[in-house]
């Protein structure tokens, strides 16, 4: 039996197609451009660059907390889905037993307001990476860092 949950949760993007993001180091927000997937414009990272304070972390290390927060409360009510299916499914080879679906098992999560994306910050593009653009705080642009090689550049 496969062991391994996958949910999926779909997170905003702002009008410009970026995604909202928190460095783990400085803990400040900024905004990483979404490529659509299989898009040949997107660099392949192992690891991403703060635009705000240069320090590198994995590329799975940059969730808001509203994020993480939303990201639980989807997933609760598909993981309680997964738990009641795989009850039916132990007790369906056992004769003589008979299993009833009872939604009072459930985990009882509540499913989250869709997450608001402000079209806040301005667009900035790394000259030695221009198609991987970030949003930053209008009073950051002076110090940059691309998020992919971590290079110093002023907007
Ligand atoms: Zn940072
Ligand atoms: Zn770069």
């Amino acid at each position: 039996m496969d062991d391994e949950i996958r949910v999926s949760v779909s997170l905003p993007l702002d009008s410009d197609g970026f995604l909202r993001r928190e460095c783990p180091t400085c803990e400040r927000e900024f905004k990483w451009f979404s490529h659509d997937e299989g898009d040949t414009d997107a660099e392949l990272a192992d690891q991403y660059f703060c635009p705000l304070c240069g320090v590198s972390a994995d590329t799975d290390s940059w969730w808001t907390p509203a994020q993480l927060d939303h990201a639980q409360g989807m997933a609760g009510p598909q993981i309680d889905q997964i738990v009641q299916d795989s009850m039916a499914d132990m007790f369906k080879g056992a004769k003589n037993i008979e299993f009833k679906p009872n939604r009072n098992f459930s985990l009882d999560l509540p499913t989250p307001e869709p997450l608001h994306e402000p079209d806040d910050m301005v667009i900035v593009e790394p000259p030695c990476h221009p198609n991987e653009p970030v949003k930053v705080p209008e009073d950051s642009t002076g110090h940059i860092h691309c998020l992919i090689c971590g290079e110093p550049f002023a907007a």
